[in-house]
């Protein structure tokens, strides 16, 4: 009788990490760690081999630039619209988001959620929080994080702040779009990676 597939032996999807700026390589390593063959994307070509795409944090008009001279905008955005399994994080979120307020034009309209940039105060330039994901705490680290100021329909909260707001710094769209405001390369804990690596293979 077949084995049932363990974590170690499932199938490791290949996932493309957004390298013009930010907080690649730790995502890299944790997509690793969490059951992915994780690379560094920049090209088109590199876009039409990956099962998946994580967008870093760092600056989001930065990338947002840096994705235009590669000739990438347009194709990722067609490829993340058209259900290829994406996962934000921090400026990431905010290049996925629908819109922000501040009219940055950093974009891609693709998860339905309203994001204010550097949302939560001068003061929170960066700062560590609990985190309750599907109500299980993890630790996180905020880096002028975005705050999420709306959450369309179809978009479920999966992680919040641990006090007496809540708000939400965790989303999922559908099975496929993932964005947290938070850093969670910088941290030892995987649960979000190893969320995403399941989405991603759910989806295949
Ligand atoms: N404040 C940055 C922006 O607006 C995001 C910061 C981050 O990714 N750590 O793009």
């Amino acid at each position: 009788m077949a084995e049932p597939l363990t974590s170690a032996d499932a199938p490791r999807p290949r996932i493309g990490v957004l390298a013009m700026q930010g907080a690649f390589a730790e995502h890299v390593r944790a997509l690793e760690d969490s059951g992915a063959d994780a690379f560094e994307l920049r090209t088109e070509a590199e876009l039409a081999g990956a099962d998946g795409v994580v967008v870093p944090g760092g600056e989001s008009t930065a990338i947002r630039k840096a994705l235009d001279r590669c000739g990438l905008l347009e194709p990722l955005r067609d490829a993340v619209a058209g259900g290829l399994p994406a996962f934000g994080t921090c400026a990431g979120m905010i290049v996925l988001a629908d819109t922000a307020p501040d009219g940055a034009p950093a974009c891609f309209g693709v998860l339905d959620v309203d994001v204010e940039r550097n949302g939560f105060g001068r003061q929170v330039h960066s700062a560590e929080r609990t985190v309750l994901l599907d109500g299980a705490p993890i630790h996180a680290v905020l880096i002028r994080a975005p705050r999420i100021t709306r959450v369309g329909e179809g978009v479920e909260v999966v992680g919040r702040l641990d006090d007496a707001e809540g708000e939400p710094v965790v989303v999922q769209q559908g099975g496929t779009i993932l964005a947290a405001s938070f850093h969670p390369e910088l941290t030892d804990d995987r649960t979000l990676h190893r969320r995403f690596v399941a989405m991603v293979r759910a989806a295949g």
